[in-house]
């Protein structure tokens, strides 16, 4: 499922990422005829907390999920509650830019990440875009924790 985040909601973007979900996060520099378009073009789900945008949006016939709720967990119990979480696409795309991760082998990220994670992780992964590296680290317990959590 491909969705778009207004500008409030870059928490949320990010954690759907980490998900799997196909997340555009909307700039500072667009409005919402750019979104709406966007959403349009792209056949995404718009999720944001603008009342007016809701109002618009399904105006064009456009999804769209309305969150009201500040709580990051609320936040993605609802999205999920629409559109389950697929386990096999978690960690396949990258927190920041959205795109897909490539598994990369462990000898490549010898120096490019902490001694420590690299002594104790075998699993690595790597965003072709923007360099970063990823592994199972903390982040991923907590993650889990709140799949778990979801479901
Ligand atoms: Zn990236």
């Amino acid at each position: 499922m491909r969705f778009l985040c207004d500008q409030m909601l870059g928490t949320l973007a990010k954690w759907l990422r980490i998900l799997g979900y196909d997340v555009y996060f909307a700039n500072n520099l667009e409005d919402d005829e750019d979104i709406l378009r966007r959403a349009e073009e792209e056949e995404r789900v718009i999720i944001t907390r603008d009342k007016y945008l809701v109002m618009r949006a399904k105006r064009r016939r456009i999804k769209v999920i309305e969150i009201e709720s500040k709580d990051l967990d609320e936040q993605l119990k609802i999205v999920t509650s629409f559109f389950p979480i697929d386990r096999d696409a978690v960690l396949s795309r990258c927190s920041i830019c959205n795109s897909l991760l490539v598994e990369i082998d462990k000898n490549e990220v010898k120096g490019k990440v902490p001694d420590r994670v690299y002594e104790i992780h075998d699993e690595f992964w790597y965003c072709k875009n923007c360099k970063k590296i990823y592994w199972k680290g903390s982040h991923w317990n907590k993650m889990k924790e709140k799949i778990d959590n979801l479901s």
